[in-house]
């Protein structure tokens, strides 16, 4: 999403006559799109904050800006704590930057934008994709969910869907001008359209993205296990490969005891459930998920039945986090009693559990033939994503960043496969 909004802000200052810099050293102006949920997220952020003084004593005319999330939750206290920023401002009142800052250039201007809940029109933002072949097209902002540990809700307020006339749109732009892969974006897309009696639910939505003509591939994230219906998976299945086979379906944790804590409203029975529904419906899937170790409460017996639900799910990938207590959330207000040398041990333990049978699903790759959309190139390499997701180093002659090559799979690593491209389209 950060990645998404980014884009627009690019393209309205691009609007404005404002060019990119080299770096952030280089440059006049500086917006920060900060994300607040965790607090190594926050800390990046001050630490980038704390680099403009000196930007400031080498040009006296540099303007910093923070938007995003940590000013949507807590502007008023940064400004007094971080008298650096020039600019704090709400991401809904992104268009209205290139004013502020022209201001800020000709007075003394002391912003700092009331928190309000987000406007949905500031998507209508023509983005400056950063990519002219893969592009984020957000479908609706918030959430409505409250897990007791997230600071979304609090932070970028309530699920608010974005017209489907509007997204559609933007879809079939993307297509004409022949990008290779769409991903729609949300806090939990399953639930899109449900703030809005007249709107279409998802899988209509998923369903009429993948109607419009071209070859390109269409991805979405994220989706809640509670809201996952069978209708969701038929539309996926209905439409493989362009839906790709691929769902990231957070977890969080395999134990119902935690998982009611953390109100995620589903047990790790219903789950695996899922996950198997599914694989039945798409058999070439591959599932991601998103962990916390270390929630308030959590024991080594709850940690033991992560564990084991990771060896029966079966992931081809997982997003580790050790829990951060994030003010204002109702966990903040549970007791953080795992230690850090735990959290950090046991999200050892899951990575360590993870990689063998992310290695072991990977390996039966190896001699088939994948396609695979290039998305950069590393020294001699060029790394790209299969359907599935899964990272891939292409070796070949001929290859360009934003192709789609047929790969003969080499070799199986724990976090990708390595191989050959052999043809090319
Ligand atoms: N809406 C998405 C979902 O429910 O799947 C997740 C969005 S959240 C921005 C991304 C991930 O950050 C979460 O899935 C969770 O694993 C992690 N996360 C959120 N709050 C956290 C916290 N307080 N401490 C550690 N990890 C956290
Ligand atoms: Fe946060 Fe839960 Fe909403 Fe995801 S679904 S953004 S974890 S509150």
């Amino acid at each position: 999403m950060n990645k998404s909004d980014s884009e627009r802000i690019a393209a309205i200052l691009e609007r404005a006559g404002w060019q990119t810099a080299a770096s952030a050293d280089q440059a006049d102006l500086v917006v920060l799109n900060t994300c607040s949920v965790r607090q190594s997220a926050e800390d990046r952020a001050y630490g980038h904050i704390a680099k403009w003084r000196r930007y400031r004593q080498r040009n006296p005319s540099f303007i910093g800006v923070v938007t995003g999330c940590v000013p949507a939750k807590e502007g008023d206290k940064l400004a007094k704590r971080f008298p650096a920023v020039d600019i704090f401002l709400n991401i809904q009142d992104i268009e209205k930057l290139p004013e502020l800052v022209a201001e800020k250039r000709q007075t003394a201007f002391a912003a700092g934008t009331e928190y309000t809940d987000q406007n949905i029109n500031y998507l209508q933002a023509v983005p400056h994709h950063q990519s002219n072949f893969q592009a984020y097209v957000p479908i609706s902002i918030g959430c409505n969910n409250f897990c007791t540990y997230c600071v979304v809700p609090h932070a970028r307020g309530r699920e608010k869907s974005r017209g489907s006339a509007e997204i559609l749109r933007e879809c079939q732009e993307l297509a004409a001008k022949n990008y290779k892969e769409i991903t729609l974006l949300g806090q939990n897309v399953n639930s899109y359209g449900q703030d809005d009696p007249a709107e279409i639910d998802f899988p209509t939505l998923l369903q009429q993205v993948a109607d419009i003509s071209g070859d390109f591939w269409i991805r979405f994230i994220t989706s809640h296990p509670k809201d996952m219906s069978d209708k969701l998976i038929k539309v996926i299945a209905d439409n493989q490969p362009k839906v790709t086979p691929y769902v990231h379906l957070a977890v969080q944790s395999g134990s119902n005891k935690i998982l009611a804590a953390m109100n995620r409203k589903y047990t790790k029975g219903d789950y695996l459930r899922l996950i198997g529904k599914i694989r039945q419906a798409v058999p070439k899937v591959a599932i991601s998920t998103d962990i916390i170790v270390g929630f308030p409460g959590e024991t080594a017996a709850d940690f033991r039945e992560t564990v084991n639900l990771f060896k029966r799910a079966r992931f081809n990938m997982a997003y580790i986090s050790q829990y951060s207590p994030r003010p204002g959330t109702a966990a903040a207000e549970m007791e953080d009693d795992v230690s850090r040398a735990e959290k950090r041990q046991r999200d050892k333990e899951l990575t360590a559990v993870l990689e063998e049978i992310a290695l072991e699903e990977n390996q039966r790759d190896v001699g088939k033939m994948v396609k695979v959309l290039i998305e950069n190139k590393k020294g001699s390499r060029y790394i790209g994503r299969t359907p599935q997701g899964k990272v891939v180093k292409v070796r070949g002659r001929g290859l360009t960043v934003g192709q789609l090559v047929e790969v003969q799979v080499e070799e199986a690593l724990a976090w990708g496969l390595e191989g050959r491209a052999l043809a090319s389209s």
